[in-house]
């Protein structure tokens, strides 16, 4: 029997894994974590994370060939087949500081696999890696192998969250870089086995090293570059009187375009489009590329600006001070069907209310109290200037109420800022939540998902991202 172990449970190491435990019956899948709290909630029935559909998929294979344990070593020393799927956060300081990845726990993970094995591996690089990675991976196994052989894969992750179990179940692509040595093509061939359990054979690519790891930060900035190409748009379209759905609709109809991710909003979150596209403007400084540099820097500076955009508009339409007034917050997920706040754009938007003296009522209906505020006490890492900003005073904190119910987030509330898609705030009560509100009330939609007409014969004043003022 094939044994896997996946170094990290994280969003990504967790339901990959359960996934590939469901398609593969007969393989032993091990996924370990040095996080005790992490592996006792996937071993429980509340889960870590939220994800639709992962909840069955991981209660048809626990305890028969998926497993979760703390006992990293064993399990590591136990597998032919080992995935690494740690965090690759942006580097707060040091060298690099602001953009390049923080390596510190790949780095670990792979003395240990050198410390900890006696038998042939192949090492599978399913965390977003700088291009090259493999390289020094291999340096560190090497000189430290004991006559071991490692054979390294970059096997890049592009699940979205929100939609993981789906894009895992049915992958546009999956991508398997390795070296062109004869070993290396016998090691791709053994993971493309893994995946041509369910997967399309032309749906399985395989590259060289370099050509992988480099893919899935160009798919990243690609991905977060059309947001920000929209968001951009969306500015000109308040200043034109365009409406940014109708430009949206009409180019992508341009097939060499093509419709999705082509949605106005308050900005891209996630802890992955910004991590990814910093890291490729560091490997293009590195190679002297600054003119490209620019290029994508340009992408996150402009989702910069659009969050900023949003909490001026905000500000500006209550009369230029939001101070003491009350102002609802629905949504703080950086997207709907996720409760992961990572790098959400509601941070920065709730932080630049709150500057403003705003009181925030915060309801979202995956996110709890203490993520919101650790999310809103922490210090902003600002990338371009690479230095602490200073915490939020307690004062701050203290302007902000999580609560669960939109319902109760409105009441006597001047203003509702909608910064995540959820389906159920298209459902609410609009009328009931107007007749509760301060007056006059203000919608401020982040996500394009009201109904602007509708909430206008209710009597709101409505301000959506890229669309005419209200008249
Ligand atoms: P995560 O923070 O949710 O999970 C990482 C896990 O690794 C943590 O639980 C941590 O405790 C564990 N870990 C760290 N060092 C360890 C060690 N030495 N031994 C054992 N466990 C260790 O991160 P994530 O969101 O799952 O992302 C993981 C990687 O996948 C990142 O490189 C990310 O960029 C990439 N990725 C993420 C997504 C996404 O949507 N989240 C999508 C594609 C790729």
């Amino acid at each position: 029997m094939v044994k896997i172990c996946c170094i990290g449970a994280g969003y990504v190491g967790g339901p990959t894994m359960a996934v590939i435990a469901l398609k593969c019956p007969s393989i032993e899948v091990v996924v370990v974590d040095i996080s005790v709290s992490r592996i006792m909630a996937w071993n429980s029935d509340q889960l870590p994370i939220y994800e639709p559909g992962l909840d069955e998929v991981v209660k048809q294979c626990r305890g028969k060939n998926l497993f979760f344990s703390t006992d990293v070593e064993r399990h590591v020393a136990e597998a032919d087949i080992i995935f690494v799927s740690v965090n690759t956060p942006t580097k707060t300081r040091g060298l690099g500081a602001g953009k390049a990845a923080d390596l510190t726990y790949w780095e670990s993970a792979a003395r240990m696999i050198a410390d900890v094995s006696k038998s042939n591996k192949i090492v599978v690089e399913k965390s977003t890696v700088p291009v090259k990675t493999a390289e020094a991976i291999e340096k560190i196994l090497s000189h430290n192998s004991k006559g071991i052989k490692y054979q390294i894969l970059s096997n890049p992750e592009f699940l979205a969250e929100g939609t993981a179990i789906q894009d895992l179940f049915n992958p546009d692509r999956v991508l398997i870089g390795g070296r062109e040595t004869p070993e290396g093509q016998k090691a791709i061939q053994a993971l493309k086995n893994v995946y041509a359990h369910w997967v399309p054979e032309d749906r399985i690519l395989s590259t060289n090293l370099w050509s992988a790891e480099l893919s899935k930060l160009a798919a990243n900035a690609f991905l977060a570059q059309r947001i920000s190409s929209v968001n951009a748009m969306s500015a000109l379209c308040e200043a034109t009187g365009a409406d940014v759905s109708q430009v949206s609709h009409a180019v992508g109809k341009d097939t060499r375009i093509g419709p999705k991710f082509l949605n106005a909003s308050v900005g891209f979150g996630g802890s992955c489009f910004q991590k990814d596209i910093l890291n490729l403007v560091y490997i293009c400084e590195c190679n002297g590329l600054t003119e490209v540099a620019n290029y994508w820097k340009q992408v996150i500076k402009v989702n910069d600006y659009q969050k900023n955009r949003f909490v001026n508009r905000v500000v500006s339409s209550m009369f230029n001070t939001v101070s003491g007034k009350k102002i609802a917050i629905l949504g703080f997920a950086f997207k709907k069907d996720t409760g992961d706040t990572r790098e959400t754009p509601a941070i920065d938007v709730c932080k630049g209310l709150l500057g403003d003296k705003a009181h925030l009522s915060i309801y979202d209906p995956q996110v709890t109290e203490d993520q919101i505020q650790r999310d809103l006490s922490m210090n902003k890492f600002d990338w371009d200037h690479p230095i602490h900003l200073q915490p939020m005073s307690p004062t701050s904190v203290k302007q902000v109420s999580v609560v669960w119910d939109a319902y109760e987030a409105t009441k006597d509330a001047h203003g509702i800022c909608i910064l995540t898609e959820w389906d159920e705030f298209k459902k609410l009560d609009y009328k009931k939540i107007f007749d509760s509100m301060q007056k006059p009330a203000f919608v401020f939609d982040g996500r394009n998902i009201a109904n602007v007409e509708k909430l206008r014969e209710i009597g709101f004043i409505v301000y959506s991202i890229g669309k005419p003022l209200d008249p």
